[in-house]
């Protein structure tokens, strides 16, 4: 059966991460903190590790995709600490990375990550845990 396909575009670099639907259902689903920024999901961008916030309500399917012929992405969802200590903000990021990559390979890129555009629910700065 032919599934949609959607793009999670960077605002910084413009790479448009290809997202399948069955892959962003089953994000939703497995959410590790319920609340941040719904209908939001933090995307890790492949091409230059900036993280940004992507409205999933608001998605448009850019194909269909041969359910057949797919090679799934992997992904992997980080929880990152809200960096004021009395502030318990938690904000899932998550990393979309081509088929074929493993998950210690996906961990091991988190030095390189930056959300300093990325905050809280009450607007702190968040911390990616190494
Ligand atoms: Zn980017
Ligand atoms: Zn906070």
């Amino acid at each position: 059966m032919p599934q949609f396909l959607y793009g999670a575009l960077c605002p910084y670099c413009r790479f448009s991460t290809p997202l399948l639907e069955t892959t962003l259902a089953e994000m939703i689903r497995n959410r590790q903190v319920a609340t941040t920024g719904e209908p939001f999901l933090v995307f890790v961008c492949q091409r230059c590790t900036r993280c940004f916030p992507w409205n999933y309500g608001m998605r448009q399917a850019l194909s269909q995709y041969d359910a057949l012929s797919r090679a799934d992405p992997v992904w992997i969802s980080i929880v990152a600490e809200c960096e004021s200590g009395d502030c318990k903000g938690q904000t899932e990021l998550i990393a979309i990375r081509p088929h074929g990559t493993t998950k210690e390979e996906i961990l091991r890129e988190r030095p390189t990550w930056n959300a300093k555009d990325i905050y809280c629910d009450n607007g702190h700065q968040i911390i990616i845990p190494l």
